[in-house]
């Protein structure tokens, strides 16, 4: 057997279109996978699609809302009608507001916990028959730095991303039985378009992640693409239930 092909096997991956979603992406296609990407953006979905496709002809995108649980079900649909199965899930998509937690409204709230968190569980469970019809599956949930520590503007993303760490031990509990296994990785400092803006913004932020991540560099998307696959292949059949930093040694230094 070879451990790391993952040749047949399908994966859907959330917020695919972009940043550490994609790396996993080109990641999981390399190794053999058809790959569904899903974001809302139709312009960087495009362009994700033309990236993927010199490494698989099974490369599609459907454009959808993870807050949406109709827009959810729609994606796992496509993916089964467009490949014939489903059996790898990253559960990618995220998003964060930068404020204290005095200044952050309900809504802004409750959109980073819908975004983070409960998107995680809706696909998961529009995923679920799916993986269970082929015998197995493989989720991975994306973390982060504040699945372990906070700050004082993180309120809403570090308890959504708490969550994703207790969400994929309680899944992986609730599915172990049905052979899917369910991980966490937790990203460290990544230069994405999601933290290029905190860049820009907060003077010294740069020069601070290098000076605090051991490894002495942000992360590049491509640093998700080994994991992904390990986490999406038979070589992880014993894992699950864990949380994995890809932070360079960022968590090491408590
Ligand atoms: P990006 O901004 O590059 O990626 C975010 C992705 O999520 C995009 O593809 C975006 O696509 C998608 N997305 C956001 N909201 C929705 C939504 N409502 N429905 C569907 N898709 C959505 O940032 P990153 O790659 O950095 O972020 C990816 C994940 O990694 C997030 O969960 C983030 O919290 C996490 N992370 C990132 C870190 C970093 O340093 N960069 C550190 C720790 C964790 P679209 O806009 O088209 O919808």
């Amino acid at each position: 057997m070879k451990l790391f092909d993952l040749s047949g096997r399908v994966a859907l991956v959330t917020g695919g279109n972009s940043g550490i979603g994609l790396g996993m992406a080109e990641g999981l296609a390399a190794a053999g996978a058809a790959v569904m990407i899903a974001g809302r953006n139709r312009a960087k979905n495009a362009a994700a699609l033309e990236r993927l496709k010199p490494l698989t002809k099974d490369v599609d995108v459907f454009q959808a809302d993870v807050t949406r649980q109709a827009e959810c079900q729609a994606m796992v649909q496509r993916t089964l009608e467009r490949f014939g199965s489903l059996t790898v899930l990253a559960n990618n998509a995220g998003t964060n507001i930068r404020k204290r937690p005095e200044e952050l409204s309900l809504t802004e709230w409750q959109s980073i916990l819908d975004t983070n968190l409960t998107s995680a569980f809706m696909v998961s469970q529009a995923a679920y028959p799916a993986m269970q019809r082929a015998g197995f599956g493989k989720i991975i949930n994306t973390g982060s730095m504040m699945s372990i520590f906070g700050t004082g503007f993180h309120a809403a993303y570090a308890a959504s991303k708490g969550g994703i760490v207790q969400l994929t031990k309680a899944l992986a509990a609730g599915w172990a039985r049905d052979r899917i296994q369910v991980n966490a990785i937790l990203p460290g400092w990544i230069d994405t378009e999601l933290t290029r803006a905190a860049r820009r913004d907060l003077q010294g932020l740069h020069e601070r992640v290098l000076a605090r991540t051991p490894a002495g560099r942000w992360g590049d998307p491509g640093d998700f693409a080994g994991i992904a696959v390990f986490l999406a292949s038979a070589a992880s059949d014993f894992v699950t239930g864990t949380a994995i930093p890809v932070d360079g040694g960022y968590a090491s230094l408590g």
